[in-house]
């Protein structure tokens, strides 16, 4: 099997989501994808279908909501991440599931050599499903493409592969209305844990890259070597002068790109 069959092939769900859970965690991309599986399964003969509509459902379903993760080598790296997602989908291990628009898992590549950890989900995530996007993520995609390894004077650049999640998977609200976020608690970091241990355990990374001081406060214990930067909302929000956001961007720049050429 190819990294590509790898990345498209699941196995089977022994569980669907209940109807409740599957109404609470719709959002357009779901339905997207509802309506899409609708379609194929209403041009299809009923008898050859019949059986395992649901579960061609679910796969469906995974795939279209999870494209923004590339799993690779092999078919049980594949299998696992396939069962992270059917157990942490639905998770219900803390409060935050009730007012969560979607759980939001990662985004990148599995297995992958560094794993970036946020704090939680904001508004665009939780509209998404999709970590690090809206105007942080666009500014995450610029320091990950800026701190790049350099090594040598032909600055070459090794391509590594990363992974990108949260401590939460779930929005923490600070207003629902105005779909401000919090920081997380204490309680609300520890029942996500779990799923933070398994990701890493699954991807198997060589350094953790914690994005801000909430995400480094509440990270796993791991003997992993660990770095925090400066997150990109930051720069978003601060208002210092230019110039000195300017050199606030340089150090965090050269901090990552330090930390990886020494991992990887
Ligand atoms: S934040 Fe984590 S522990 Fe809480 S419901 Fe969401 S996935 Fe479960």
């Amino acid at each position: 099997m190819n990294e590509t069959d790898a990345a498209i092939s699941y196995p089977r769900f022994t569980r669907l989501p209940s109807e409740t859970e599957e109404i609470r965690l719709l959002h357009p991309l779901r339905e997207e994808a509802g309506r899409r599986v609708e379609d194929l399964l209403s041009i299809l003969p009923e008898e050859e279908v019949q059986g395992d509509v649901e579960m061609a459902k679910t796969e469906e379903v995974i795939n279209a909501l999870f494209p923004m993760v590339r799993v690779s080598g092999g078919q049980a790296i594949a299998d696992r991440w396939a069962a992270h997602v059917e157990e942490w989908l639905p998770c219900a291990r803390c409060p935050l599931n009730a007012t969560a628009g979607s759980h939001v898992l990662a985004k990148g590549d599995i297995p992958c050599d560094v794993l970036y950890l946020g704090e939680a989900p904001g508004s665009s995530e939780d509209s998404l499903s999709e970590p690090f996007i809206g105007p942080a993520g666009k500014l995450m995609d610029r320091l990950l493409s800026e701190s790049k390894p350099r090594y040598g004077e032909t600055s070459l650049k090794q391509h590594y592969k990363y992974l990108l999640s949260n401590i939460l998977a779930c929005a923490p609200w600070l207003d629902l209305q105005a779909r401000t976020v919090r920081e997380p608690s204490k309680e609300e970091a520890q029942a996500c844990s779990p799923r933070i241990i398994e990701l890493i355990e699954l991807a198997k990374p060589k350094g953790i890259v914690y994005v801000g001081r909430v995400a480094e406060r509440f990270g796993p214990d791991t003997n992993l070597p660990t770095i925090e930067i400066t997150h990109p909302a930051y720069f978003l929000h601060e208002t210092s002068p230019r110039k000195d956001l300017v050199l606030d961007w340089k150090r965090n720049v050269l901090k990552l790109r330090g930390f990886l050429e020494r991992i990887l």
